[in-house]
């Protein structure tokens, strides 16, 4: 079965999130659990905690399917002393509210060279950075975004997802979420070579470590490194892409999350998304 939502808001407290994916049809959702812009932020209260659960299981949305994200400002690859210590102290301290709140994933970009070191040391820092952040928590499972690959960041080539992986010593904790958008932007076609796309990653990666997937179209073109969200069906990836992702089957039992830029057609995207999960092909 596809369980399908979007990143909602949390203004008002992280208990906001469950009610706000209800209100859109969702059975999946993504949330910031603190400021995106911020490197550190007050704790959860015993309040935010026990409201967050209990909406969760007032709406029926089951921690499996939630997909936390990481602030924007952490770069776990960071090639410097000071900014990767910062990145790890508040990938940890991301990594504790996930577990205050009884979630058992946390997605995150893998971070940036800054043009300061090799794609590969900065995969290998990621990499131990997250071994420190799985020696300190229980049950929460890192979870590798791929990326467009603007700029300097990595992540971008699915071997970069498998050099990452290969690093982390608890193979249990860690896993990938393809963003559609990205891996459109990052020159894999997935538009016109939907199995060609997909077979690489099995092969790279494996089918295995995929734990979410984001959805969303493109407004910019295959292998352009850009990351610009668009709406289902309005960019360059398009329908049918979407209708036959939800059709297949290794895409079951994850949160299919959308990021998509017209929040206002979050109802409409969740339900087109759903009736082509449930219908059966000619
Ligand atoms: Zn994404
Ligand atoms: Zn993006």
């Amino acid at each position: 079965m596809k369980f399908i939502g979007a990143h909602v808001s949390v203004a008002g407290g992280v208990e906001e999130a469950p009610i706000n994916a209800h209100t859109i049809g969702a059975d999946a959702f993504a949330l910031f659990t603190k400021n995106q812009r911020q490197w550190f932020c007050k704790p959860l209260t015993e309040e935010n905690i026990n409201q967050f659960k209990a909406n969760c299981a007032k709406f029926d949305l089951k921690p499996e399917y939630i997909l936390p994200h990481d602030s924007y400002l952490i770069n776990l690859g960071h090639p410097e002393e000071e900014g990767l210590a910062k990145s790890r102290k508040s990938f940890l301290e991301e990594m504790k509210r996930c577990e205050q709140l009884g979630l058992k994933l946390l997605n995150f970009h893998p971070g940036g060279t800054l043009g300061k070191i090799s794609v590969e040391e900065c995969l290998d820092r990621v990499a131990e950075s997250i071994n420190m952040a799985l020696d300190k928590t229980e049950g929460v499972t890192a979870v590798i975004e791929n990326t467009a690959g603007q700029g300097n960041n990595v992540g971008f080539a699915f071997w970069h997802l498998k050099r990452i992986i290969d690093g982390v010593e608890d193979k249990s904790r860690v896993g990938v979420c393809l963003d559609t958008c990205h891996t459109y932007t990052a020159g894999y076609d997935l538009v016109n070579d939907y199995d060609g796309v997909f077979g690489e990653f099995d092969e790279v990666v494996g089918f295995d470590y995929l734990r979410a997937m984001h959805l969303n179209d493109s407004k910019k073109e295959l292998a352009s490194r850009v990351d610009r969200h668009d709406s289902i069906g309005k960019g360059y990836i398009g329908f049918d892409f979407f209708a036959r992702l939800m059709k297949d089957p290794r895409f079951d039992d994850m949160p299919l999350i959308l990021e998509t830029v017209e929040e206002t057609l979050w109802p409409e995207e969740i339900a087109w998304l759903r009736e082509q999960s449930l219908t059966i092909d000619k």
